[in-house]
């Protein structure tokens, strides 16, 4: 894929990969995507990042999965064991019925003899809010519980508890594009240039048109060049950071009275709780001087319109609800919720990992995040779902279900589009628990290392094979269209998903991804005044949309929350250390994350030919002082332990990187970030600490 100007035809769509969601021409010819351009939608008006203008080719991959494959009887006990060349190595091929059926029957033989909780289920943001909706209906009305859950718990859980519990709504206040009408911005345990990179471009020309920028991270990101301060604390210190800054607001009575007192509730009992955390005192635990935690907190309340963006730097801690709290009131504070170029907004990561969460696809919640605790709430669904009874207890998260199965709690699951043997934390743990399942099934593109466990793989169609509604990190409802057929024998997720539900005892009857659409809509609110039609022809719609002509709301909340007497809420947050600190035998910090050009666990951008042969291997971040202290040069091999493993990789040289730090992507299976990961959680949101290991480095030679 690159610059053809041959093409037959084209079609609009939205990017695959992060929740920014570009909208794209997809120029096809011969049934192939020959060309990526990026067109005029509401996010990225026209712009395009590496992997949405050269990372569509993964579709066209030798290794894509084109008929349904079932293990082989001969194969080896289950295990991430197969030749990378030959994925499929212990399957054969399979046809549908076939495959189908021992799918399906797998996973009612568990139900008959152990009860439905034997079997638990992972969906996926990359599948369409259709296919979402379906997925979780198919665990809750199939097995009659709501274990399932799917990535949103492993990148912005802790953030969606602390909005739900404190703004009374899961997503961002304002669109990133407000930032245009801002005169300030926080932007805190990001990094978008390389993990939003067309949202960083409008973050970069607010900072050159003369915007504020404060930027949070204890990795220095590529963005601080624009900033006017650049905090790099240290790694989880948050708590203690945010809550000095609001310690200066407090005291010298910096914040907006007129808006505490008309939309908030509990600010006494914070300011009392706040008092203690006093600039002086943190500035040691965080390793900013108390002047600069002064200096910023002073420029963030004379703000007139500010604006905090966060990431997963923030959200991926034990106290990642706590970190989200306190953003959430620094807002409060200073009244910088509601108006333009006003807001609180948490980068999302998939493409469509907010509108499968607005789409239920999450063990406490329905569908637009009705509690399965609310009578009235499963009342409503009995109604929709011909009479199912919900289960009114709060399911099991991701981290929590492979413990059960470790434990062998839970026999069978069904992984739709997930990678937990990459994705988890202690991914050898997660390894052993997927050996451990009496049944699998697999939905996906590729074999990738989750599908190495599977009994059956059901080949799937990648996400420019689909026609379906996609939300982004802006509450943008978009239209996906399909481009290109599915390859062989493969076929849509929804399709898939309805084939698998009838055998499985249900009674669907879905012709087409717009009637799940209007089913949805039955019970979700943020979808009012938005129909297919109008996303067929508008291509965008923001919810909320106040009326079948308002293309939606950029910024919500300006006349009150939808909480308890319209009030948001402040929650005091207490400082909690990191679960496991640095020590004699672990002396460093591991940070895992992204890079620009691989997504998530790999398996899309590793096979695209473009972004592979930018960053062909696994690689790991060291300060320059840290190599030569380790007798390692750039480019040489260092070998990383935590108390869960070890791996081996080469080690390159970056300045951003505190000399008691490395930083590890998470994309490459030869030298997996997540063997080395806790899995420890915070207590609200469940969410693992990918964000804080205590981690050995050595020169790989010395070993
Ligand atoms: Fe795709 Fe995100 Fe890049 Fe846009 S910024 S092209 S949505 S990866």
């Amino acid at each position: 894929i690159g610059d053809s100007k041959d093409f037959d035809r084209e079609v609009k769509s939205i990017c695959p990969f992060c929740g920014v969601g570009c909208q794209v021409s997809l120029k096809v010819k011969d049934n192939k995507i020959v060309k990526v351009d990026g067109i005029n939608g509401p996010a990225n008006e026209g712009r395009l990042c590496v992997k949405g203008r050269f990372g569509f080719d993964y579709i066209n991959h030798p290794h894509r999965i084109t008929k349904p494959m079932i293990r082989r009887n001969d194969a080896p006990e289950k295990g991430l064991n197969v030749d990378p060349a030959n994925p499929w190595t212990h399957f054969r091929e399979a046809t549908w019925d076939e495959a189908l059926d021992l799918a399906s029957n797998g996973l009612v033989d568990l139900r008959s003899l152990y009860g439905g909780k034997a079997v638990a289920g992972f969906g996926s943001a990359k599948c369409t809010n259709e296919e979402a909706y379906l997925f979780q209906k198919l665990i809750r009305q199939g097995f009659g519980h709501n274990n399932v859950d799917h990535c949103t718990r492993l990148c912005h859980a802790s953030s969606v508890a602390a909005l739900m519990e404190n703004v009374g709504s899961g997503a961002v206040t304002a669109s990133f594009n407000e930032i245009e009408a801002a005169d300030l911005a926080i932007v805190i345990g990001a990094n978008p240039t390389e993990n939003h990179p067309v949202a960083a471009t409008f973050l970069k020309q607010f900072a050159k048109r003369g915007g504020e920028l404060i930027i949070m991270d204890p990795r220095g990101t590529a963005m601080k060049r624009h900033a006017k301060h650049m905090l790099q604390f240290r790694p989880g210190t948050d708590v203690a950071l945010l809550n000095a800054i609001m310690n200066v607001i407090v005291e010298e009575k910096l914040y907006d009275r007129q808006y505490i007192e008309g939309f908030t509730e509990g600010f006494f009992e914070f300011r009392d709780h706040i008092r203690a955390f006093t600039p002086d005192r943190m500035a040691e635990l965080c390793g900013i001087d108390a002047e600069t935690i002064r200096a910023v907190a002073r420029d963030f309340a004379g703000a007139q319109k500010a604006m905090i963006f966060w990431g997963m730097g923030v959200s991926q801690h034990i106290h990642g609800t706590d970190n989200a709290r306190c953003l959430i009131s620094l807002a409060l504070l200073c009244g910088q919720i509601g108006r333009p170029g006003t807001g609180l907004h948490p980068l999302r990561g998939q493409n469509n990992v907010q509108g499968a969460s607005d789409a239920g696809l999450i063990p406490h919640v329905m569908p637009n995040y009705q509690s399965v605790t609310d009578e009235a709430v499963r009342e409503l669904f009995r109604h929709i779902w011909d009479g199912t009874e919900i289960d009114p207890t709060p399911g099991l998260t991701v981290v929590e279900i492979m413990d059960r199965v470790y434990r062998g709690e839970i026999k069978g699951m069904y992984i739709l589009g997930e990678n937990p043997a990459m994705s988890d934390p202690d991914v050898d743990h997660a390894r052993k628990a997927l050996a451990h399942l009496d049944h699998l099934v697999v939905q996906d593109i590729f074999v990738t290392e989750t599908a190495n466990f599977a009994d059956v793989i059901l080949p799937a169609g990648a996400f420019p094979e689909k026609s379906g509604t996609v939300t982004n990190t802006n509450r943008q409802v978009q239209m996906a269209r399909q481009a290109v057929p599915t390859p062989g024998e493969a076929r849509e997720d929804w399709r898939i998903l309805i084939e698998l539900a009838n055998r499985i005892g249900l009674d669907w009857d879905y012709d087409h991804p717009r009637e799940v659409f209007n089913e949805m809509k039955m019970s979700m609110r943020s979808l009012h005044h938005i129909t297919w039609n109008r996303l067929e022809t508008e291509s965008a719609v923001t919810y909320p949309s106040l009326s079948n002509e308002d293309p939606g709301q950029s910024v919500v909340f300006g006349d009150g929350f939808p909480r308890r007497a319209g009030r948001a809420k402040f929650t005091p947050a207490r400082f909690t250390p990191p679960a496991e600190m640095p020590d004699d035998r672990f002396p460093m910090i591991l940070i895992t994350g992204r890079q620009l050009e691989h997504w998530h666990t790999g398996s899309m951008t590793r096979r695209s030919k473009v972004l592979d042969a930018v960053e062909p291997e696994a690689n790991c971040s060291l300060h320059p002082a840290t190599l030569r202290k380790l007798g390692v040069p750039p480019g040489g091999w260092v070998r990383l332990s935590t108390r869960r493993g070890s791996v081996t990789l080469m080690a390159r040289a970056d300045r951003s990187v505190a000399t008691d730090m490395v930083f590890l992507p998470f994309a490459f299976v030869e030298a997996a970030a997540n063997l080395l990961t806790n899995p420890a959680l915070d207590p609200v949101g469940k969410i693992p600490e990918f964000k804080f290991s205590a981690v050995k480095v050595e020169s790989a030679e010395a070993v």
